[in-house]
């Protein structure tokens, strides 16, 4: 297949400084929870997108000195020597796809509360820590030689970077991440000295930053500088203006400028709060400030947008984070004219929270992403199939679609058989909810690869029996039939059934088969605490319904804290009316009224309330499975070997977990895993020569 050559001026090279991108694809820094913890996993990541086609593959934030750590997050560390031989085996195996490998070094100053390395933070001035947990912790004002030092550490880190094979190395003073960008910002800067007041003054150290570490790799190495486009807060913090100033100001001091926004959560919006390009209107007009080239994201995963951001000059390269994760192929699906099998980000995050649990980045479109190294997946490829094997998966939500498909991909016969009239399970009613119809492109983009199968056969309509699985003869039956809502209440709060006494109780699935409470107040009981509960009392309020959100969390839909969406959910709910009773227990309800407890106190009160919507918990759906195992003599006669549950059928989860489950079927079916073994690898950091004694000795 050959590319539209509407799509050419993406493959055009750009020069950044002594070096050139072979492309304009540029995958932009990201965390991953990896880090310094699991290094070759990491390696790995990064090759699978350098052979993936983009031009540029950075890394994550790597630290440079232990006075700036972000414990319990997990990043690179370029804190000393020890370090080299792993940053270097990830330039290497970047190298080995032919892209330009980049480090983003990066010194927190004020953001990082040092609760690993005990340091004492440092920034402009004496002020608590800005940090995501807000440890008890203040940083110091840095004095002159504190500015010395950081721009000696600097130095030092760029010259690792070059010593460990690097083309590319950030400055990084963007998202209040990066510590120089609280220099930047009038609202933490009040500094009287050169590094304080003008503009200018603010921008000192980032200029000499920049230019200290030109001056020691710049021979050779591109030198990048990543800088927030907007604060997002007004006049008070770094905003539009006044950032256009500071790169004109710096405009030909980097060789490259990577902008974004901050902090991270407008950085990376979900697809809840904000569409594909949304950071254009934020960049629009930066590139005329320079004629060095310019890098900007919004979650670009469709090639004409990323050609009309070139074409009217906002970008000289499509950077992407979560577009790359959800497929590092993209480039070279452009390229070969694939656009049909590019698995488009949904924009919901789950890579984030990956990186905030301190657990590996996982993906909800890109099962692999996180497990190319430990499980030896590929985001593209999948072995052949060891067997003859006919498989036939009941059930086409997110687990079965992607079971059938990479079952497909192996070259097995499948059939997929599905009770309703549309593939995606959940996702056929959940896409329809406020702010997730991109959640819709899980089920499409598998839609779309299983419709060019020969070997896969889809049958809909089919609510399959017992008895119509041991008549058909397939060797081997998935079952993928997902889960349903409770309806008693049960979940973390309450382990035994509601009191429900005459009340009206309706579930998500109710709600999303288009069922709606007679009574107009609504008491919803969300013990759920990710998106389900927000959501529908999004969809309730906007229907005119008088909606109060009940939650034993201290906010609302607290676990999207993970994705960087609990502020903005919780200030939409307060928007739309929803009035928000956290901290509160529902103990029982009646016709008309409701108790609640305090989750604290255990103290109780009435309210008012018509009916109850209960976002609990969920049962997996698990009569077939029960009915075929209480036939497990009749499968040798029926041909069949393995009855296997997976997805919400097995435990119900989150779509990425779904997801996963399917691949993890289809990875593993053939292979006799070893019962005592690891499921996946890991790597264990090599020991130093250790002399206790010594140690010990007074
Ligand atoms: P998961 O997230 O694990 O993929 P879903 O709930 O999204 O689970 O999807 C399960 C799918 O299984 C639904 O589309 C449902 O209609 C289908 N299903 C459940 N039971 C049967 C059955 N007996 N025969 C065919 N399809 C079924
Ligand atoms: Fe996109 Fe969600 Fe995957 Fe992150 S987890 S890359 S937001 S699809």
């Amino acid at each position: 297949m050959s590319r539209d050559s509407r799509y050419d001026i993406l493959f055009d090279p750009v020069r950044i400084g002594p070096v050139v991108s072979k492309n304009r694809f540029f995958q932009v820094p990201h965390c991953n929870g990896m880090g310094y913890r699991d290094p070759s996993a990491l390696a790995t990541m990064r090759a699978v997108k350098a052979q993936g086609g983009w031009g540029v593959v950075c890394s994550e934030q790597a630290e440079i000195h232990p006075s700036a750590e972000i414990c319990p997050f997990i990043e690179l560390r370029v804190w000393s020597e020890q370090d080299v031989p792993m940053l270097a085996r990830i330039a290497d195996s970047i190298h080995e796809y032919d892209a330009l490998a980049a480090l983003q070094l990066c010194h927190n100053g004020m953001n990082a509360a040092n609760m690993y390395s005990r340091e004492i933070p440092m920034g402009p001035v004496d002020l608590p820590v800005f940090s995501v947990f807000n440890e008890p912790v203040q940083a110091r004002a840095m004095d002159k030689q504190d500015i010395r030092d950081l721009r000696k550490w600097h130095r030092d880190a760029a010259l690792r970077a070059k010593r460990a094979g690097y083309d590319i190395v950030y400055v990084y003073a963007g998202k209040l991440f990066g510590g120089p960008m609280f220099f930047l910002s009038r609202r933490f800067n009040t500094r009287t000295d050169e590094y304080g007041g003008s503009m200018e003054n603010r921008a000192r150290l980032l200029k000499e930053l920049i230019e200290d570490v030109k001056d020691a790799v710049g021979d050779t190495m591109a030198v990048a500088c990543r800088i927030s486009v907007d604060e997002m807060i007004g006049e008070e913090g770094l905003h539009a203006a006044e950032a256009r100033d500071i790169i004109a100001h710096l405009g030909e001091v980097p060789d490259l400028w990577d902008l974004t926004l901050s902090s991270w959560d407008n950085d990376s919006q979900t697809s809840r709060f904000a569409d594909e390009a949304y950071q254009e209107p934020f960049v629009l007009g930066v590139k005329q400030l320079t004629t060095k080239p310019v890098v900007g994201v919004g979650r670009f995963t469709s090639p004409d947008t990323m050609v009309r951001m070139v074409r009217q000059g906002v970008l000289d390269f499509i950077g992407a984070a979560r577009p790359s994760i959800a497929d590092p192929f993209i480039p070279e699906k452009i390229r070969e004219g694939r656009l049909e099998d590019i698995r488009e980000c949904i924009g919901c995050n789950m890579c984030v929270a990956g990186d905030h649990t301190s657990s590996i980045s996982r993906c909800t479109q890109n099962p692999a992403m996180g497990e190319e190294w430990r499980r030896g997946w590929h985001p593209e490829y999948i072995r052949p199939r060891e067997d003859e094997s006919r498989i036939l998966v009941v059930g086409a939500g997110p687990a079965g679609l992607e079971a059938a498909m990479m079952l497909g991909k192996r070259g097995h016969e499948v059939a997929l058989a599905e009770r309703g009239t549309q593939l995606g399970g959940r996702l056929v009613a959940e896409r329809r909810l406020p702010g997730l119809s991109a959640w819709g492109r899980v089920a499409d983009y598998r839609a779309g690869q299983l419709a060019k199968m020969p070997n896969v056969e889809i049958f809909y309509a089919s609510a399959l029996t017992d008895e119509d699985i041991l008549g058909f003869g397939f060797d081997r039956v998935v079952l993928a039939t997902g889960s349903t809502w409770r309806r008693d209440g049960v979940g973390r709060a309450l382990l035994k059934p509601l009191e429900t006494g005459g009340a009206e109780v309706l579930t998500p699935d109710d709600l999303m088969a288009g069922v709606r409470p007679v009574a107009r107040d609504v008491l919803l009981f969300d013990d759920d605490h990710y998106y389900m509960g927000g959501v529908l009392a999004e969809l309730l309020v906007k229907e005119g319904y008088s909606v109060t959100l009940v939650t034993p969390a201290a906010v609302a839909s607290a676990w999207s804290f993970n994705t960087m969406e609990q502020h903005k959910i919780q200030a939409r709910l307060m928007e739309l009316g929803v009035r928000l009773k956290c901290s509160a227990i529902l103990q029982k309800i009646e016709a008309g009224s409701a108790t609640l407890a305090c989750a604290f106190t255990g103290r109780t009160e009435e309210m008012a309330a018509g009916a109850l919507v209960s976002v609990t918990a969920r049962l997996p759906r698990l009569e077939l499975a029960h009915a075929l195992r209480a036939r497990a003599g009749e499968w040798a006669a029926a041909g069949l070997k393995s009855v296997t549950v997976i997805g919400d059928a097995l435990a119900p989860g989150t779509i990425a977990a779904a997801v996963f489950g399917g691949r993890r079927y289809a990875e593993e079916l053939g292979a006799t895993p070893d019962p005592g073994a690891l499921p996946f690898r890991r790597e264990v950091a090599e020991l130093l020569p250790f002399d206790l004694n010594a140690i010990l000795a007074h």
